[in-house]
């Protein structure tokens, strides 16, 4: 692992909210006393009505229950558009950027208010109430936050499928909810492909056999499609019939506020449920700190909003503080490999936030199509999503930041609501490939297999000692499952399921998922490292290890490797890279087998599967799983063969 640091630099010392000294008091504080510090804190957001307790919340086997705020009354979407209204109607709250670059448009937060109250008459009229699940599944359009927000200010709990997703998918997440009402649009548009997603709903809905009453579709491409008399309504149409005004309905702290499915990578996907008032809390506060989020910065996270980081990074965090965040509809190649540097010129953006996956197929096309763009605005770069490795994470820095942008590197999930572990840019010196110290209010301990807690420079599982208020309440429908995955293999602390390092200096390293930990002769060894070791190689592109049984050393390392775009396979260059790890991490580390592959299976969030890769490392393709959250299953077929051909 790169032991390089980057200290703060003194444009950011300047300007940053907080120093490393202030953070440090600042998180003592937090931990030393929760209820006081998430008082003050809570008072962040507006409340209809006041909270009078703070944290009430037990990790105890058999009786986990999570409330925070729980007497305060609110509205998310209140205080994600009326509360601005005041000092900021005029202000640029949403900045859309269309699939193609001849498209965009600005919403202010007047605007945004009275989009919001449309769409939540719409739905108001078709009798969505509190409490009901309303599934959205819809491209990058602004109408897809119009639609999140319409259902906070209602009440109802919105479900976001993420566009990529099959009929077949989005059917297990409809039923699974009990959704009666879908919001799509007629087609996404995506890279210059339509995807068509209300014939998907059309196909899910038979699939189901029926059980939902009302589909509501918004006009993007205007391509042809069926509409079902009587269940199928016009966005527009509707909209046009109802007012701009809509109250914001009073909210308990603690009712839901929206279910989301876990991507999947490590087995069928939870409804993981969050709730209104921590939640809110907590993704504000983390977008102002961890981005250092500033009055008239323009802020831009590339995440769709069907996952997480889209729902609080997007949508929910940015406009609770007022801020103008950009939305985009295309994908990182398209119409060329310069679109995000291009996006970033054309509207000036200061942060930027992205995922690892995104910035290594960015490097395969070299440095060129970025140099070739201004990127003067850019102040802060984030990462999110899998570990960085150091060779992506220099590229990152030295290229697209051109060495003067710090880089946050944020390690959360679906579960923790927002970001947990994590530098702040003003306070924290980095190290590549580190996510560095956890935000306020968050314990995190490394434990042995056993669960004793392991102190100092260390390496074993992350669990959370104690709640913060952004944590899932529940597995919608299932909180059995909710306490069996997270609170059963550590009685009394929430188990996260990733692997981590803890250095000398206190810094926190994800090593990958726990599965993914391979031990080889007896030496415990993260999936990251070695990939990092491989990604490192300039020929190398990606790289995703996994173990496989071996009759000597118990596993073996097996490596699946996609080379840089003009590079060809070779037996030479298999011997090079095999001898490229030993030097980099040690011989313990040498991969047993190399296999070339074109393409590695990846969710559709971009992230890795392993628990694919395992399979086919043991020669068990008949067992591959569940593989419906793959973005290309044919990716699989590949690997199968090449694997067969080599026995
Ligand atoms: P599932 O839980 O269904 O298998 P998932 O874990 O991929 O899916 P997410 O909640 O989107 O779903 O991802 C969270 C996981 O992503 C983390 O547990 C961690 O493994 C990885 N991750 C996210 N950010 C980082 C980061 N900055 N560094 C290292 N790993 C990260
Ligand atoms: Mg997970």
């Amino acid at each position: 692992m790169s032991d390089k640091t980057y200290p703060v630099p003194a444009e950011w010392a300047a300007r940053a909210f907080l120093d490393a000294d202030e953070y440090a008091a600042m998180y003592q504080a937090s931990v030393a006393d929760p209820d006081g510090f998430w008082a003050e804190h809570g008072k962040r957001i507006h409340w209809f009505s006041p909270f009078t307790t703070v944290k009430n919340t037990s990790f105890i086997p058999g009786q986990v229950s999570i409330k925070w705020f729980e007497d305060g009354i609110t509205n998310v979407a209140y205080n994600c558009i009326d509360r601005h209204l005041a000092e900021r109607a005029d202000q640029v709250a949403i900045i859309w950027e269309g699939d193609n670059p001849s498209e965009s448009k600005t919403i202010t937060y007047g605007e945004l208010a009275a989009e919001v109250n449309k769409f939540a008459n719409v739905l108001r009229n078709r009798d969505v109430q509190k409490g009901d699940r309303v599934t959205i599944y819809m491209p990058m359009i602004p109408e897809a936050a119009y639609a999140m927000l319409a259902c906070a200010r209602l009440g109802a709990i919105h479900s976001v499928v993420f566009g990529g997703f099959s009929p077949d998918s989005l059917a297990g997440r409809i039923s699974d909810c009990e959704s009666r009402c879908i919001i799509t649009a007629d087609e996404g548009l995506r890279g210059g492909r339509k995807v068509p997603l209300k014939a998907n709903v059309d196909a899910a809905i038979e699939r189901l056999g029926g059980g939902v009453d009302h589909v509501i579709v918004v006009r993007r491409t205007g391509g042809a499609v069926n509409m079902e008399p009587i269940r199928d309504v016009w966005y527009h149409e509707a909209a046009d019939l109802v007012s701009d005004e809509c109250p914001a309905e009073h909210m308990n702290a603690e009712d839901p506020l929206f279910i989301l499915y876990t991507s999947g990578s490590t087995g069928k996907p939870k409804g993981v449920l969050h709730t209104t008032g921590g939640y809110l809390v907590y993704a504000s506060m983390t977008h102002q700190y961890v981005f250092d989020y500033h009055e008239g910065d323009v802020y831009w996270c590339t995440a769709d909003v069907g996952w997480v980081t889209g729902h609080s990074y997007i949508v929910y965090g940015p406009l609770a503080n007022g801020a103008t965040t950009l939305m985009f509809e295309g994908v990182p190649n398209y119409p060329s490999v310069s679109r995000f540097w291009e996006v970033i010129d054309k509207h000036q953006v200061n942060i930027f936030y992205t995922a690892p996956t995104a910035i290594r197929a960015l490097m395969q096309s070299g440095e060129e199509p970025v140099r070739k763009t201004s990127r003067a605005s850019l102040r802060l770069l984030g990462s999110v999503g899998e570990p960085i490795n150091p060779e992506a994470w220099e590229w990152y820095h030295r290229v697209v930041g051109e060495g003067r942008c710090p880089i946050v590197d944020t390690w959360w999930q679906t579960e923790t609501g927002g970001i947990l572990i994590t530098p702040l840019p003003g306070a924290t010196a980095l190290k590549p490939g580190s996510a560095t110290h956890p935000f306020f209010g968050v314990k995190p301990e490394v434990v042995d297999a056993e669960g004793k807690v392991l102190d100092g420079a260390t390496e074993g599982n992350l669990v959370i000692a104690d709640s913060w208020p952004g944590q899932m309440r529940t597995v919608y429908g299932d909180h059995e499952r909710f306490e069996q995955t997270y609170f059963a293999t550590y009685p009394g602390k929430y188990f996260t399921g990733d692997g981590c390092r803890r250095d000398a200096d206190g810094y926190y390293w994800i090593t990958g998922r726990v599965d993914d930990v391979i031990n080889v002769s007896g030496h415990r060894m993260g999936t990251a490292e070695v990939e990092s070791a491989l990604v490192a190689h300039p020929n190398v592109s990606e790289a995703a290890v996994v173990g496989f049984p071996h009759d000597i050393k118990g596993q073996g390392i097996y490596a699946y490797v996609t080379l840089m775009a003009d590079v060809q396979p070779s037996e030479e260059l298999r011997k090079e890279l095999v001898a490229w790890v030993r030097k980099e991490i040690g011989p313990i580390a040498s991969p047993d087998l190399i296999q070339f592959a074109p393409g590695l299976p990846k969710t559709r969030s971009g992230k890795i599967m392993r628990r694919i890769l395992r399979k086919i490392a043991e020669d068990q393709f008949e067992n591959l799983g569940d593989t419906s959250t793959l973005a290309d299953p044919g990716v699989v077929d590949d690997l199968v063969t090449n694997r067969q051909n080599k026995k």
